[in-house]
């Protein structure tokens, strides 16, 4: 056989349409997407620097803004899912043997210790039982103990379905020298936040939950107390990717105007770049160097139009569109009544859950999470049993638990676009003949 003669046959399973069933996705996420975030999916691609997208890009910074409550320079969105964000942040902020101090009440603290430890930082976890949420006093006496520079704590615990308060948190961590990282991936836009206010230094959320956008890009910023930490790094930070000078270029927020030249102007004339560099970022000068491309470090790059380009990666554009729609909706909506809509859904939640005789998992109610309810397994059922039966029977996913909560609950998401009080309604009904039909399956 000839080198150059394909040997691996053309998959069947390709040469098959793409098939996607309807689904009520009332899980902890994602969740349902609107006609108008798929519509803008569904557009056509444009160049990632083209002035069409950088202001879609500088639009979305606006509703990020507005959606944290925050006005932050450092605002912009990570091309990646929820994770990605709560590595960008931990990434950035620690540096070689930094203490950081976890609030471990679910799998989501657990999953950033996971990832400190592999950055070499030390870490510290405050344990709580799941179901259960930090208290001021809690956080002051781990403050107190291990005098972290970081504290991460989870807004909205969605393996466990509570809602940490965050009052107070902010000016703690300030008092003792330490930054405030919050992950509110599951709570943002359904729950009240208040970046500034509350003195949050990191604040970071994922497009798929309330925000009701497809998966892959997550908002996220920096205060100014965190964005002075980075730029006093003595080492780069241990990604290119998610390093925050290079990202903060690219999407304008380091106060330089924007560029949108012609295309055939915006790119670094070749002989100033290394083989295979397309492009360079461009950071306030104490971090220039450092996130100059290895090699070019020192050699000052052609600042300025027409030379230069501040192309870090490709912002999958797509998802651009979509998010920029997806805070359109939250800023014609109101972040006041999108708070209150997700209240009144899960409100109405609870008490049906009540009627069929199901118990809620986190007993206070001011603690329970109004985006995701956690709900224990009733009795004698296997909690497979019922997801399964809603998904066959009823199109409509809940999950079950996740990390510490596994086997013991089930999980109803009610987010953005999907909390309404007819999927309330439509839920109930069918957990009601998912009871009745899994008697069977009583152990
Ligand atoms: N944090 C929380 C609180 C979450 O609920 C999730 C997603 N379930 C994540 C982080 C991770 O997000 P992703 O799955 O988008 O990476």
């Amino acid at each position: 056989m000839a080198a150059s003669t394909p040997f691996v046959p053309p998959p069947r399973e390709l040469l098959r349409p793409l098939a996607v069933p309807y689904r009520l996705l009332l899980g902890p996420g994602p969740s349902n997407v609107s006609p108008r975030v798929r519509a803008a999916g569904g557009q056509q691609i444009l160049g990632h620097m083209h002035p069409e997208v950088l202001q879609a890009m500088d639009e979305i910074k606006a509703g990020i803004q507005y959606a944290f409550q925050t006005r932050n320079r450092l605002t912009l969105a990570i091309s990646g899912t929820g994770h990605c964000a709560m590595e960008a942040a931990l990434l950035n902020l620690l540096e070689g043997s930094d203490t950081v101090l976890v609030g471990t009440n679910g799998i989501w603290g657990q999953r950033a210790a996971d990832i400190a430890r592999r950055l070499g930082a030390k870490v510290h976890e405050l344990l709580k039982p799941p179901g259960e949420y930090f208290t001021l006093r809690d956080i002051q006496e781990g403050l107190a103990q291990h005098k972290p520079s970081l504290l991460f704590i989870t807004h909205g615990e969605s393996s466990t379905g509570v809602l940490q308060p965050l009052e107070g948190l902010g000016e703690l961590c300030h008092r003792q020298g330490c930054l405030l990282l919050v992950d509110a991936v599951a709570s943002l836009g359904g729950a009240p936040i208040l970046m500034d206010q509350q003195g949050i230094d990191v604040l970071y959320t994922g497009s798929q939950k309330v925000l009701s956008a497809p998966p892959g890009s997550s908002p996220i910023s920096f205060s100014e107390r965190a964005r002075e930490k980075m730029l006093r790094r003595k080492t780069k930070p241990p990604s290119f990717y998610l390093d925050m000078g290079c990202l903060a270029s690219y999407w304008g927020c380091d106060g330089e105007p924007r560029i949108t030249t012609p295309l055939s102007q915006l790119c670094i004339p070749a002989q100033v770049l290394s083989p295979g560099i397309v492009g360079l970022c461009h950071c306030s000068p104490p971090r220039r160097a450092m996130c100059l491309p290895q090699g070019l470090a020192g050699a000052e790059p052609a600042l300025g139009p027409p030379g230069f380009c501040r192309y870090h990666h490709t912002v999958p554009i797509s998802s651009i569109f979509c998010l920029r729609e997806a805070l359109a909706m939250l800023v014609e909506l109101g972040l006041e009544s999108s708070w209150k809509q997700h209240r009144a859904a899960c409100t109405r939640l609870y008490q049906g859950l009540r009627d069929l005789g199901l118990e809620l998992f986190v007993k206070e109610e001011a603690a329970r999470l109004p985006t995701v309810t956690t709900v224990r397994v009733p009795e004698g059922y296997n909690w497979k049993d019922i997801t399964t039966f809603l998904m066959d029977k009823h199109n409509i996913e809940i999950s079950g638990g996740l990390g510490p909560t596994a086997g013991k609950v089930l999980r109803i998401g009610l987010m953005g676009h999907n909390a309404t009080q007819d999927n309330v309604d439509l839920l109930l009904q069918a957990l009601r003949d998912a009871l009745q039909h899994c008697q069977h399956s009583r152990l």
